[in-house]
């Protein structure tokens, strides 16, 4: 018995294939490009790797090419028959209020999903096509939604409610949802084994291409960055995360429209925006190297954020365990863990500067450290494939 689990981005499908239970993946891959002239699928299974041009021009399509390859590509293809594959676990980016948990995905499912599109237009629709395409291809497969909202479900009313007039609320779903929720969850999860203690309080980091922080309490997320859209908090690649809202107004009465507001909000703003160079975390640190100042400038508010919110969360985590970084950022920038915990030795967080580097999960704060630091690389996928598994099979996984 196998389980798939497909990640539908807005022009990208990434998938992972499991066994049942649930430890190293037998083939993953992703294609990238989806609608554009070139698409590009690459796709693993062990140590054998391909990556091919393709016509691939919506997700059908896209959903079709990766049962095939897992059928036919490699040496040995992990899957035989595609009756095998008995499961199928969606990231699905909104649950609203509705979805405190992953579901088995059923007719009143989807319909909930497409009623909050208008909530994320860039993400819902791609992840109902998925959804639609797998069903279609692997009938026998039980479908089940694991949502990048759930883990928000336990922000209490005060964290999750913005001092507005209550009818946007009401009326128009004015909140803070958060996001990032399957990669938080695994960081707590993970974060818990480690420490041995099964209900921490922890300050989380996400630091990728899109960044947020949580606060969690007994285990439970108190506190988020990222609000009704994943546009609030943390700087990222090219979403300029918190600013005064009046920037908004000031700028449409200065003259530009809605859409070239949200394009520099959304698009060319963060590390793009601030650096004029790249939303690549990577290039900027070479470039900060190199003597540019502006990238440097750009790294510099990326750290100045991440310590606002680490000083607000490690109040809402109080008595904090530990703070973890993870994402492509928090898992490979010894610099930005160096400088986002730099002189907090009194607030009792101490880094130990020879642990900073090095590879994989570990402890980076000094022995005796009252509140530990970790780097925890995330691992989204096995989390839903082993929610898919509790819910199709049964079971503890
Ligand atoms: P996504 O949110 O798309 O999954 P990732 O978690 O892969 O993104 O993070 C992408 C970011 O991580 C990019 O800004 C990239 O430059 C950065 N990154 C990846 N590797 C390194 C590294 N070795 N050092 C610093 N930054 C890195």
């Amino acid at each position: 018995m196998r389980i798939l689990v497909i990640n539908c981005g807005s022009s990208s499908i990434k998938y992972k294939l499991y066994g049942v239970e649930v430890g190293d993946c037998l083939a993953e891959g992703i294609i990238e490009g989806i609608g554009a002239p070139n698409a590009r699928h690459r796709h693993r299974v062990g140590d054998w790797e391909t990556a091919v041009e393709v016509s691939v021009t919506d997700y059908h399509s896209g959903v079709a090419r990766i049962v095939e390859a897992l059928l036919e590509w490699g040496p040995v293809p992990p899957v035989a028959d595609s009756r095998e594959i008995v499961g199928v676990g969606h990231r699905v980016v909104h649950g609203g209020e509705r979805f405190s948990a992953s579901v088995i995905i059923d007719p009143a499912v989807m319909e909930t999903i497409e009623g909050l599109d208008s909530l994320a237009p860039l993400h819902n629709p791609a992840n109902r096509a998925g959804i639609e395409a797998a069903g279609a291809l692997l009938p026998g497969a039980t479908g089940v939604a694991v949502f990048d909202t759930a883990f928000f479900s336990t922000l209490p009313e005060r964290a999750y409610r913005y001092a507005v007039p209550a009818h946007w609320w009401r009326r128009h779903g004015v909140r803070r949802y958060g996001f990032h929720g399957i990669s938080h969850r695994y960081l707590v999860e993970r974060a818990s084994e480690v420490l041995g203690k099964p209900r921490p309080n922890l300050v989380t980091f996400h630091l990728g291409a899109g960044a947020s922080a949580c606060a969690v309490r007994r285990g439970r997320a108190v506190d988020t960055s990222m609000g009704m859209t994943p546009l609030e908090g943390l700087v990222m690649g090219t979403r300029s995360g918190d600013l005064d809202p009046a920037v908004v107004f000031h700028l449409l009465e200065a003259g530009l429209s809605a859409s070239e507001i949200r394009r520099g909000l959304e698009r060319e703003g963060g590390l793009l925006g601030l650096s004029g160079i790249s939303s690549d975390f990577r290039r900027l640190a070479e470039a900060t190297r190199a003597g540019d100042p502006s990238a440097a400038l750009a790294v510099e508010v990326f750290v100045h954020r991440i310590r606002r919110y680490l000083g607000a969360f490690l109040v809402q985590a109080a008595p904090c365990d530990g703070v973890v970084f993870s994402g492509g950022i928090g898992e490979n920038s010894p610099e930005v863990r160096r400088r986002a915990l730099e002189g907090l030795e009194d607030l009792g967080l101490a880094l130990d500067l020879s642990r900073n580097g090095g590879e994989g999960e570990r402890r980076i704060s000094a022995a005796g450290s009252p509140i530990s630091a970790w780097v925890i690389p995330t691992d989204e996928e096995s989390l839903i494939a082993r929610d898919t598994v509790r819910l199709v099979v049964g079971g503890q996984v």
